[in-house]
Order: C-alpha cells, then structure tokens, then sequence
C-alpha cells in the first residue's frame, strides 16, 4: 500500500499499537476503497438500470410513475459520478474522507430507496419471478460491489434492505396469485439476511489487510525513537509534491528545510546517551507541534531533521523557518535524571518555485541539497539561526555543474549573484 501521503507529522503510535489514531487511519483508508469501487458500482448499476429497462418494457405497459422513476435514479447516479470525479485537492486528509463519506450515504439512500420503490411499483405490474430477479441482480451486484471492500454492514443494509423490502412487503401484502411470490419473498429475504452475515466476515477480514498493511508500512517508513516519518517516506513522499508545485495554479510556495540541532553531541557526552534520545524525542514533538498538520516532519538521520510545509505567498516559507527556530529555543527539554535543558536549532531551507517564471525548477533531491548547504552557513554564522536559498536565475540548474559549483560554495554564488539568500535581519 502506498503511503499515506497527507499523513501528519504527528510522532502517532508505534507501529505495534493500535489506538484512536491507527483506528481513524483504518477508517480513512475504508472509505478511501469505498469511495473508489463505488464509482464502479455506480457505472455497473447504469448498465444495470438500462438493461432493466430493456427487459421489463416491452412485456409490460409499465405504470407511469415506475417509468419516471427511471431518469431519476439515472440522474441521481450520475450526479453522484460526476461528484466522485471531482478530482479531492484538500488538505486535511480526513476533513475530505468525512466529506467523501457523506456525499456517499446520501447517494446510497436515494438511490437505494428509488430502487425499492420501483420495485414495489413494479411488483403488481411484473412477474414475480422476473422482479426476484431484478432484485437480486441489482441488490446483490451492487451491493456485493460495495461489500467487497467490506467498508461496513450498515452501508450494506441501506443499499439493500430497502429494494429487498420493498418486494418482501409487497408479496406478504398482495393476496393475488401467484401464491408462489410469498415464498419467493421470504427466500430474497434470507437471501438478503445471509449476504449481510457474509459480508460482516469480509469487513473483518479487510480491516485485518489494512491494518497489517499500516503497519508494515509503519515499520518501513517511521523511525523507531522519535516516530515521525523517516527517509524513505520522503523518497515516496516528496516526487508527488514537486508534481503538485508544477501543477499548482493557486500560488502556492513550497518550503523545504533542513534541520540540524546545535551542540547535540554535548548532551550525550553530559547526560549520556538515554539523555540525547529524550532530547531527540521532545525534539519532534516540539517541531511537530510548531507545524501545520498537513506539514510533514522527517527524521533525516541522527538529529536532523527535514520539514516540509505548504504555505499561501512566498514570504512565509521563511516564517515557517522562524517559528521552527523559535520553537526549539523556547522548548525546555526533560531529561530522564529530572535536569531541565535548553537547546537551539540551526535552519537551512530552499523555498520553491525557485527560478522565476516556467523555467525548469530544482528537483526534491536539489532543493534538499541547497537546504543543507543553506544549513552550513546558518551553523558557520553563528548558529541558532536560519539561511534560505530563496531565489537562483535559470542558469543555476542548467547544468550538474553549475549546480554543484553552487552547492559546494553557497558564499562565493551569493557574492557573485548566482543565489539570493534570506537572513533573519
Ligand atoms: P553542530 O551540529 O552544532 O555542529 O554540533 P553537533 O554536536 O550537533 O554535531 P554533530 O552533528 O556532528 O553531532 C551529531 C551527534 O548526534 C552525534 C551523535 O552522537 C548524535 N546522535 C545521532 N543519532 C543519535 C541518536 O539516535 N541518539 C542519540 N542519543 N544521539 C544521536
Ligand atoms: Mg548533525
Ligand atoms: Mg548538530
């Protein structure tokens, strides 16, 4: 399973846990599938709808109100299409899964209690034989479609109580002949009754998958001592956001940072070496609790960090670098033996787009680059600081050697107007 790529940077659980956090990653990524194979099921039940039409027209003069429920529930569908191509730019990822969820239900309910009372409709008009198996292909098709996911029983049972109720009341209702239709009712009833008992097996058996799945991917792309994200998350990760930077028509500016924590190695000569992973611990949370939730923090290796954070105009990626700093040097880190300490950071960021106007911009491994060498010269300046790459012409990128002539010396670019720099005043 890919990433979740909007996953926040919170520490969240190990990846042995459970808890309310892997609970809401398990029901996202459900709805995430419903959301997917429903669209399916919605062409499927096009299809299924026309194919009706086809086949219960022309035996019978069909009541006029059977026949005008046809282009609602063919328009209702295809609003609930139209809607779930709607291609999802939100940020929060599960702002949009509620909101995926309940444009869902409804489309599930109308289409669903239309399809029941077409078939109550039709039942006094139609065979019952037929009718059983128009109910049967378009409950279990479409449902069954639904419940492979095995998103949830109730989901199941809205799309298919209402077109299996529907008929069962109406054969125990109609004393007409054929007496064979009660039977018949009865039967789609447990018909329905048995798919629903199945389908609460495979809910189970697809919440196991996916939560074995978060959790490999949990082992494969999260630190073990601080829990964010780590290096390989990035790799997945950061490719996707430089094509959204391309696409972006919202100027939209992105920040890429590289953080380093100063004199870290004197914790661990001081306190030892449980002292500097206390301090690496609080170090993520504080930085994660400085960013938005739909920022993303890496552990980079040792005690260096990577931030990655969206922001509306330019100018802010250099706050976002500020109120990194600011954070760690306001943060009072607990150390194992009680002892209070305080701790600064030094910030590099590359800020994208970096070249003006449609010229090719640096990749994520370049903008890391610059970001590291930005780095470099916020520790040579005295640390505690941050330096932003914020701006380079075309030329820079135009070739591996003019852009590692200006990794290796940030300065020498600087002096010759090959970069521009950003430095707190
Ligand atoms: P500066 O960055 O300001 O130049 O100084 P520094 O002391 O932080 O220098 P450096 O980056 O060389 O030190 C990094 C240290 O981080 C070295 C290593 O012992 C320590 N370290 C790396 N990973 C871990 C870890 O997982 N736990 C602990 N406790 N220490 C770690
Ligand atoms: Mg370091
Ligand atoms: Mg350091």
């Amino acid at each position: 399973m890919p990433p979740r790529l909007s996953a926040s940077p919170d520490p969240g659980p190990s990846p042995e846990a459970g808890g309310p956090d892997r609970e809401a990653e398990i029901q996202a990524q459900l709805v995430h599938d419903l959301f997917e194979r429903g669209r399916l099921a919605i062409l499927v039940l096009l299809v299924l709808l026309g194919v009706i039409r086809w086949a219960v027209e022309p035996a019978y003069r069909i009541d006029g109100r059977l026949r005008a429920l046809f282009p609602i529930l063919i328009a209702v569908n295809f609003v609930r299409l139209a809607f779930m191509f709607i291609p999802h730019r939100r940020r929060n990822a599960l702002a949009s899964t509620r909101a995926q969820y309940a444009a869902f239900a409804v489309g599930v309910a109308l289409t669903s209690s239309t399809l029941g009372a077409m078939m109550y409709l039709a039942w006094p008009q139609v065979e019952a034989a037929r009718i059983a198996i128009l109910v049967v292909i378009t409950s279990g098709l479409v449902s069954g479609a639904i419940m492979s996911l095995g998103f949830s029983p109730f989901v199941y049972m809205v799309y298919m109580l209402p077109p299996v109720g529907a008929m069962f009341v109406r054969a125990v209702t109609d004393s007409r002949p054929p007496w064979g239709a009660n039977v018949l009712a009865t039967a789609l009833a447990i018909y329905a009754v048995a798919v629903l008992v199945t389908s609460l097996d495979q809910r189970r058996t697809r919440r196991e998958a996916i939560a074995l799945s978060l959790t490999l991917a949990d082992l494969v792309m999260r630190d073990t001592l601080t829990h964010l994200h780590n290096r390989r998350f990035l790799q997945e990760f950061m490719p996707l956001e430089t094509v959204r930077l391309a696409r972006d028509t919202r100027h939209l500016a992105l920040g890429v940072y590289m953080l380093d924590l100063d004199f870290f190695k004197q914790v661990n000569d001081t306190h030892g070496h449980a002292a500097g992973d206390a301090v690496l611990k609080q170090t993520a949370q504080t930085l994660t609790a400085a960013l938005r939730h739909s920022d993303n923090l890496v552990r980079w290796g040792g005690e260096e960090f990577v931030a990655v954070a969206w922001v509306k105009q330019r100018e802010h990626v250099r706050v976002v670098a500020e109120k990194l700093r600011r954070a760690i040097a306001q943060a009072e880190f607990l150390l194992p033996d009680g002892t209070l300490l305080r701790k600064t950071v030094s910030v590099g960021f590359c800020a994208l787009p970096l070249v003006p106007g449609p010229s090719r911009q640096p990749t994520w491994e370049q903008a890391l680059a610059l970001a590291d060498a930005a780095l470099y010269r916020a520790k040579a300046e005295g640390r505690d600081r941050w330096v932003g790459v914020a701006a380079a012409p075309p030329e820079a990128l135009a070739s591996p050697n003019a852009f590692s002539r200006l990794v290796q010396n940030l300065p020498e670019a600087e002096g010759e107007g090959r970069v521009t720099l950003d430095r707190a005043p």
